[in-house]
């Protein structure tokens, strides 16, 4: 059985059984799984058409496992994967992209904020506007007023400084057509910002302007650090501001200079030298603070191309259970072990 759910198992080879995946990272999310998966049912059954609602669980361990195993043996279209560790949020996204047996794949998160209602209409806006990628837009940003001011900022800086546009305010709550999907799939870097990935595939992209909801529960999994992280990320991925300022600074460095240079030599003329010790003090302090800004914006960089090169998976996965729908087995033995895994992945 495991080696016809190998040949089947992918959506990779032209022959999809799947119209549509909803791909969802899931870390410790155990008290709203059942109502969540409801409401993505009922948005599917509305969209219409063949569709698999895959989890990939990030290392959980509030006994989200247990309900996931659970819906994958209660209801044939969802699958489920087990990553063998917490990898955060990027990291499972990715997982859900390659992983998705679906000719599209809309990824969401599990907590709420992104509404499960919303799947008809990003299907609808695919298929009537003919759009390879239907991004949603958040407004009505439900956090605290201090997260909205630095997702603003980070936005409105993201936007005016990336190397190719990204669209203002969009999250990882969107579709993706097949072609979309496979451009995406081929983006293997480690160090991942999704819409940043999403936006670079190009092609007729439309936005969705949807209200962002409250978390259930009010705890983010991701946090406040895990949010600069991705913030970092993001930036340094998408933008070549922190390289391109030192050519400003430098030039500012150069006049601010040349201005001392001038200053000290009148004041040489003058025999009034030692009263050039503020101005000496000062511009010390000022550069050197930025020479090292500017190292540490070499190290962001030289970070990241070690994070690079190593080349270690961006996910491992412990276990893979496959939505029956795909499988087409009537029995409810669907999970896989990583060795059937592995086998698919040779073949994609
Ligand atoms: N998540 C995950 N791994 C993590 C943290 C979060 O898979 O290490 C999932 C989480 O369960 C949710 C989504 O990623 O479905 C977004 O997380 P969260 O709501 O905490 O992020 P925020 O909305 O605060 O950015
Ligand atoms: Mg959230």
């Amino acid at each position: 059985m495991h080696k016809s759910i190998a040949k089947k198992a992918t959506g990779y080879n032209g022959d999809n059984i799947v119209s549509f995946t909803v791909a969802l990272p899931v870390y410790n999310e155990a008290a709203i799984l059942k109502h969540l998966h409801s409401l993505i049912t009922k948005a599917c059954v509305e969209a219409g058409g063949s569709y698999e609602v895959l989890y990939i669980n990030d290392g959980s361990n509030d006994g989200t496992s247990e309900i996931l195993r659970k819906l994958a043996k209660e209801d044939s279209h969802v699958s489920v994967v087990g990553l063998s560790r917490n990898f955060g949020h990027p990291a499972a996204l990715a997982a859900g992209i390659e992983i998705a047996a679906g000719e599209s794949v809309i990824v969401m998160d599990a907590d709420l904020q992104d509404d499960p209602a919303v799947i008809p209409e990003l299907l609808r806006i695919r298929r009537e506007k003919d759009a390879e990628v239907v991004y949603v837009v958040r407004t009505n940003r439900k956090e605290p007023l201090m997260m909205r001011l630095l997702f603003k900022v980070f936005h409105s800086l993201l936007q005016r400084t990336a190397t190719y546009p990204v669209p203002r305010d969009s999250g990882s709550f969107g579709l993706l057509g097949a072609r979309a999907l496979g451009e995406v799939r081929k983006m293997t870097e480690r160090l991942r910002y999704f819409p940043g990935l999403r936006a670079f595939a190009g092609f007729k992209q439309v936005e969705l302007k949807v209200e962002r909801g409250a978390r259930y529960d009010q705890t983010s999994r991701v946090g406040l650090k895990g949010l600069v992280r991705l913030a970092g990320l993001a930036f340094f991925a998408e933008t070549r501001a922190p390289m391109t300022i030192f050519y400003w600074l430098s030039g500012i460095s150069l006049l601010t200079s040349l201005g001392l240079v001038t200053y000290a030599l009148i004041a040489k003329l003058s025999g009034f030298a030692v009263v050039a010790w503020t101005s000496t003090v000062t511009s010390i302090a000022f550069f050197s603070s930025m020479i090292m800004l500017g190292q540490g914006f070499l190290c962001e960089y030289l970070a990241r191309v070690y994070e690079e090169i190593r080349h270690r998976p961006i996910y491992i996965v412990d276990r893979l259970f496959r939505a029956r729908i795909i499988t087409e087995t009537q029995d409810d033995a669907v999970e896989s072990s990583i060795e059937e895994y592995v086998d698919q992945r040779i073949q994609i």
